[in-house]
């Protein structure tokens, strides 16, 4: 049976950087992932026409320069050359099928008889409705912000901690504020691989997961695999459900964490298609979907992407495609191509950092080690620095 220090379940972000920490560390690392996708959400979809590169993001499209341990593993991955600036287009609201900006939707005596409270108050214990509702005032709140800031997480966000959503961290002065890379963030995963010649099986469906006494055997459809450490770096609702035998209370634990599906739809449509002023994001603030995001930022000579993250189980693929012409004004024969992607995404709440406490209190000592956006938080920054921590943690077992 093939043997390793670790295997790694999951290839997104969180499950990328666990390996390459793992690499670095000399340990022999094998990723299980269960799709044919390296990635997770990392996914920019590339196009039929040869003669073009045009890409456009299905999941994360932005990074930033406060995001330094990413910033470090692409320096090791010699990538950075490669980091690409954002155009400066805007980010609006949908109302009523017309774009309109965010400020003339904005009742500003209102944020001004408001504001003040932003001295006194603190973001601990609160939720984003209840902070940023009496610091912007609780109608605007309700009309324009709680809209905008769900299009952060793609969700409803009005029930996340308030000091959950915008985190403050150090930038590096170096790098650009706000970024992508030229092929795409996706390159960020494959480069990973590439760098530290990571061995990652496709298509595999793990069947059970048996804990020895000096590590785990991994039994799947593909073979079976035996590691002293085993790290799960999958969204949160596969994780219990991998460990429910082995782990019955991390397992319970971890269901506790809600969760959101996304279902994100891609177009790509010949430049000319759409009158739409370029934009980045278009944020409705009543309707199907959480956001619209687009590839305006890296403007193609030939084509434009969007990609609509729609609300779970509301509309069929026909209906999404029709709101998707009403939105951009277009007719269903000028989309060139439509790609589709199911994210899953936690939706955080008051209390939900004393219970990741409770489940490392639970992960202590053993040899198993979990990563994912369910911890820190959603960002991509979050899901490097939970694995590198983990990653430190294993080597002390
Ligand atoms: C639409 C969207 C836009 C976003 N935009 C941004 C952004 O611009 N900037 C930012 O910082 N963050 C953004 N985020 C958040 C960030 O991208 C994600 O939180 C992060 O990429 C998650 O990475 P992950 O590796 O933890 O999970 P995922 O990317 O979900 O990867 C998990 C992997 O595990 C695999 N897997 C699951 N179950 C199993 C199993 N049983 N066996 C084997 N493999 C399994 C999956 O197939 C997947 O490949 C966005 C998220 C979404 C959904």
């Amino acid at each position: 049976m093939e043997n390793y220090d670790v295997i790694v379940v999951g290839a997104g972000i969180s499950g990328m950087s666990f390996a390459h920490y793992a690499k670095k560390a000399n340990q022999t690392v094998l990723v299980l992932e269960k799709s044919e996708h390296l990635g997770g959400s990392f996914h920019s979809s590339g196009i039929k026409d040869p003669k073009s590169n045009f890409w456009f993001e299905l999941g994360a499209h932005t990074c930033y320069n406060s995001y330094s341990n990413l910033i470090e593993i692409m320096e090791d991955c010699g990538i950075v050359s490669e980091i690409t600036p954002r155009a400066k287009v805007p980010f609006s609201l949908l109302v009523n099928n017309k774009v309109k900006s965010f400020v003339s939707q904005i009742n500003f005596l209102e944020i001004l008889i408001s504001i003040p409270k932003a001295f006194s108050k603190k973001k601990e214990g609160e939720t984003v409705k209840t902070y940023y509702g009496s610091i912007l005032g609780k109608k605007n709140f309700k009309k324009v912000f709680s809209a905008l800031f769900s299009a952060v997480p793609s969700q409803n966000a009005d029930d996340f901690p308030a000091d959950a959503l915008f985190k403050k961290r150090e930038r590096r002065k170096d790098i650009l504020k706000s970024y992508t890379m030229k092929n795409g963030l996706e390159s960020i995963t494959s480069a990973i691989a590439k760098h530290n010649d990571l061995l990652v099986k496709y298509g595999v469906e793990i069947k059970k997961i048996e804990k020895q006494t000096d590590g785990f055997i991994i039994k799947t459809n593909n073979g079976d695999f035996k590691s002293t450490k085993l790290s799960l770096c999958t969204s949160v609702t596969s994780a219990p459900e991998l460990i429910r035998e082995v782990f019955p209370d991390l397992a319970e634990k971890i269901s506790k964490i809600k969760f959101q599906k996304i279902e994100s739809f891609g177009v790509v449509v010949p430049k000319e298609a759409t009158g739409l002023k370029p934009f980045a994001g278009l944020v409705p603030l009543d309707d199907a979907f959480f956001s619209a995001v687009s590839r305006d930022t890296i403007p193609d000579e030939n084509y434009r992407g969007f990609t609509f993250h729609f609300k779970p189980d509301i509309l069929t693929p026909k209906e999404k495609i029709k709101k998707i012409c009403t939105v951009l004004g277009i007719t269903e024969d000028q989309i060139i191509e439509s790609h589709e992607r199911l994210n899953i995404v936690p939706s955080l709440r008051l209390g939900h950092y004393e219970l990741v406490d409770e489940i490392d209190s639970l992960l202590k000592e053993g040899n198993l080690f979990l990563s994912g956006n369910y911890f820190a938080g959603l960002s991509i920054e979050d899901c490097v620095s939970r694995s590198k921590t983990e990653v430190e943690r294993s080597m002390k077992v």
